[in-house]
């Protein structure tokens, strides 16, 4: 089986293993990707094991310009903007492709830039890819504001010199066959043919200078608005009314601040997801060698377009990330299985509140409960209100928390209560409860706590899910509830 990584320094919230994952299966490519995340100190011992192993892997940021050494080869779009999403290992040789590119160019695809003034917003790894793309698409002039304005002016005369010079150097000491090395200054010269004329076109501007600029499209390079910090715009709303068109690199939320806004003073608005999609499928092409067709690719993307869009709304909604998602029902409901995945597909902290309990007091639930079920109920009353306030966290909750009258208060008003109505009979055939202590010696005492607290679970609720079926059913159709109620 091949393996495939991701090369970054934070990697938890990426999409890409889900992308993977999916694409793999639908072309039947026998391969698994793993997050290798770690800090720049390590980059060298990570790219050796490329080599040595024969693993391919993407590169993410901090990475994508810090790999550029170490590559045996580099295509020549990889050489004009600088920098590497994608390594090939193969016989001990590695080779590095910008695949960002590609991925842009899939979204920009249908809009023509020729003659057009683009401001883009930022200049980081991503913009290079951006600017490049707009130049060979014959855009008039880019603006690129950026809080570096000074030092970028001078770097960019050299920088692609430099990059190239480095590259040629590299692939000379390591490359002995001549055809490698011929290939190498061959698309070297091209790399230069084409980036002549480049700083031309580019003017750096300070973010003061904006309102000044107009021109066709503003394209958000920066990472402002990513979740969580959803409510974050980097430009003024009046700064849209200078152009028609707005792509923000961003892809979660799908609907940044910055589109909103947008779309708002009437310009179309499009998000990063359709680049971050095609760049994965560039990238696997790459590896396998396997082309996949234009439909096979936008069915591709129309899967993770529905899939993420009901993500994105849920985390573009500020009822839904600045209180914490309470899950109640009953011992064994499913509260904490639903709990764990609904948080990892958001992306949100969990907390279970009997977890957060026992690490507190440092003792066992049940230890608690020989000291009486009173003295439990205390705790876990100071327990919740603690864990009230938490943003972007979804909480299960025990199911006897509805007992005590000051968390039924709390709860009735906070806006995301979701109630896991889940049969006795199904958790009496289902779950182990040994570990439940009002439970463990009579178990059909489920009867009697169901009935005292199904009122209390009803009216307290926002959102009824009745779980019987899988876990998946239980998340997705808790995901649908929540994307309901903020349409409705
Ligand atoms: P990067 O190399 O770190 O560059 C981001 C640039 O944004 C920085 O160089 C900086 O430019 C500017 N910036 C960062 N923090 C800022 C702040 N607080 N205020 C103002 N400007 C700030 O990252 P990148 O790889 O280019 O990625 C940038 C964004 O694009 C990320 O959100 C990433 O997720 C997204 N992206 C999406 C895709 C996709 O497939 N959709 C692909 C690549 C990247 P200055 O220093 O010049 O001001």
């Amino acid at each position: 089986m091949k393996k495939n990584m991701l090369f970054g320094s934070t990697l938890s919230h990426s999409l890409s293993p889900e992308i993977h994952e999916y694409i793999y299966n639908i072309i039947g490519y026998d391969s698994t990707y793993e997050l290798a995340e770690f800090k720049e100190n390590e980059l060298q011992k990570y790219i050796e094991k490329l080599s040595k192993f024969d693993i391919n892997a993407n590169v993410t940021i901090p990475y994508k310009e810090k790999v550029l050494p170490y590559l045996d080869f580099l295509d020549e779009t990889a050489q004009i903007i600088g920098s590497v999403n994608t390594i090939k290992s193969e016989n001990g040789r590695l080779f590095g492709y910008n695949t960002d590119y590609y991925g842009l160019s899939e979204t920009l695809k249908h809009y023509n830039i020729s003659g057009k003034a683009f401001l883009i917003l930022g200049y980081g790894g991503a913009a290079k890819a951006v600017i490049q793309y707009l130049i060979d698409n014959n855009a008039e002039k880019v603006f690129v504001a950026t809080r570096k304005k000074e030092l970028h002016r001078k770097l960019i005369d050299n920088e692609q010199t430099k990059l190239c010079e480095n590259i040629q150097a590299k692939s000379y000491e390591s490359t002995q066959i001549k055809s490698y090395i011929d290939k190498q200054i061959k698309s070297y010269e091209n790399a230069q043919i084409k980036s002549c004329g480049i700083s031309e076109k580019i003017e750096f501007i300070s973010y003061s200078d904006i309102a000044n600029i107009s021109g066709f499209g503003i394209i958000n390079t920066t990472p402002i608005g990513m979740h969580p910090n959803i409510r974050s715009c980097p430009v003024s709303p009046c700064v849209f009314k200078n152009f028609k068109f707005a792509l923000d690199l961003i892809y979660m939320p799908m609907r940044t601040s910055f589109l909103i806004s947008a779309e708002n003073a009437g310009l179309t608005g499009i998000n990063g997801l359709k680049m971050l999609v095609y760049q994965a499928i560039k990238a696997i092409e790459i590896w396998t060698g396997i082309e996949m067709s234009i439909s096979q690719k936008s069915d591709i993307f129309t899967h993770f377009d529905s899939k993420f869009s009901v993500i994105s709304k849920i985390k573009g909604d500020l009822d839904l990330t600045k209180n914490p998602i309470f899950i109640i029902g009953l011992p064994g409901s499913g509260k904490t299985t639903l709990g764990k995945s609904l948080s990892k597909k958001l992306d949100f902290d969990f907390i279970d509140l009997d977890d957060y309990i026992e690490s507190k007091t440092n003792m066992r639930i049940s230890e608690i409960f020989l000291l009486g079920e009173s003295k439990f109920r205390k705790i876990e009353k100071v327990s919740l209100r603690e864990v009230s306030t938490a943003e972007s966290t979804v909480i299960s909750t025990g199911g006897g928390v509805v007992v005590t009258p000051e968390n039924r208060e709390l709860l009735s008003k906070k806006p995301n209560v979701i109630y896991i109505d889940r049969s006795c009979e199904d958790i009496l055939s289902d779950v182990n409860l040994q570990n439940r202590p009002l439970l463990k010696d009579n178990p059909n005492r489920i009867y009697k706590i169901y009935k005292e607290r199904k009122g209390y679970y009803s009216s307290l609720c926002d959102y009824k899910i009745i779980n019987d079926g899988s876990i998946n059913d239980l998340v997705e159709n808790t995901l649908k509830a929540l994307v309901s109620k903020e349409e409705n």
